[in-house]
């Protein structure tokens, strides 16, 4: 039997990078989807591929901001009334940051960066948990980054808010695990993505790519790893088979969090 068959699996940051491909892996593994992002064409685009790479599957769309309780509220209402509860959670959705070194850093921008992304995956964590503590079951993987156990650099906001994924997760690993409900989070380093090329423009606006070369000569792998590699631990992580798997941070980095 495929590893997610018939489970009900949000993802958010849907649209694009590791949602994209963790929603087209999950649907191949028999999942069906509620897909949340802000960006609605992404969306659609998205819906698209997966019903293209798996005709039978049952695919919700919903526009929302996560970093607006309201707004996750009503994600994950708009879930359950479709499927009726919600069996896996990927709280993926996340924005880059602006480089800059600490004395620079932006007040508004700190805020929205930890409004998206650790107010965000806490609050998609509050809303759906009250569903899967009444069903007596679920799984949920937060988007973490090798930022959230390492440091780099010229990115405090980002840093402070993947931090602040690691301690929740955590936190609500302890609360949950006794309810029969696994919750944990991935670390990936640099994956090919649009925001990792967004941020290679920042650090070189005429050569991202030679920016690219830079940063993985320093990784044990030498290269920077794909969308589809983050999609299958995340599915793996969502299934039966990680079962005892509750509050683990899991790297998925080439091994460069091991060389820091
Ligand atoms: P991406 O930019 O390709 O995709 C992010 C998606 O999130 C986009 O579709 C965007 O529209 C959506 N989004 C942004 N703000 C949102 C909001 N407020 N509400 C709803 N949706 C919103 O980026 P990605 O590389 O796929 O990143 C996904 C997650 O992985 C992020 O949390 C990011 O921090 C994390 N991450 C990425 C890498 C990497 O190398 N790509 C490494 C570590 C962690």
């Amino acid at each position: 039997m495929p590893m997610l068959e018939q489970q009900i699996i949000i993802v958010t940051g849907a649209a694009s990078g590791l949602g994209r491909a963790a929603a087209i892996r999950c649907a191949t593994d028999g999942a069906r989807l509620s897909l949340v992002d802000v960006n609605r064409a992404g969306l659609d685009d998205v819906k698209a591929e997966v019903i293209a790479s798996c005709a039978k599957a049952d695919v919700l769309t919903v526009e929302a901001d996560v970093s607006s309780e309201d707004q996750v509220r009503a994600y994950v209402e708009q879930t359950v009334a479709r499927f009726g509860g919600v069996d896996g959670f990927f709280n993926n959705a996340g924005i880059e940051d602006r480089q800059a070194t600490t004395q620079d850093v932006d007040g508004a921008f700190f805020d929205r960066i930890m409004a998206v992304n650790a107010r965000g995956v806490l609050f998609g964590m509050k809303h759906v948990l009250k569903v899967m503590a009444t069903q007596g079951h679920g799984r949920i993987v937060n988007t973490a980054s090798a930022l959230g156990i390492r440091g780099a650099g010229r990115q405090a906001g980002y840093t402070a808010s993947k931090h602040a994924i690691v301690g929740l997760t955590r936190n609500a690993a302890l609360e949950y695990g006794a309810l029969g409900i696994g919750i944990n989070a991935i670390a990936p380093g640099a994956i090919l993505t649009p925001l990792v090329e967004s941020s290679l423009r920042q650090v070189d606006p005429h050569d991202w790519q030679a920016a690219a070369s830079t940063f993985v000569a320093h990784n044990p792998m030498r290269r920077l790893g794909t969308p589809d590699e983050v999609a299958s631990v995340v599915a793996f992580l969502l299934s039966a088979d990680a079962a005892f798997v509750n509050g683990a941070v899991i790297p998925i980095d080439g091994g460069q969090s091991a060389q820091y």
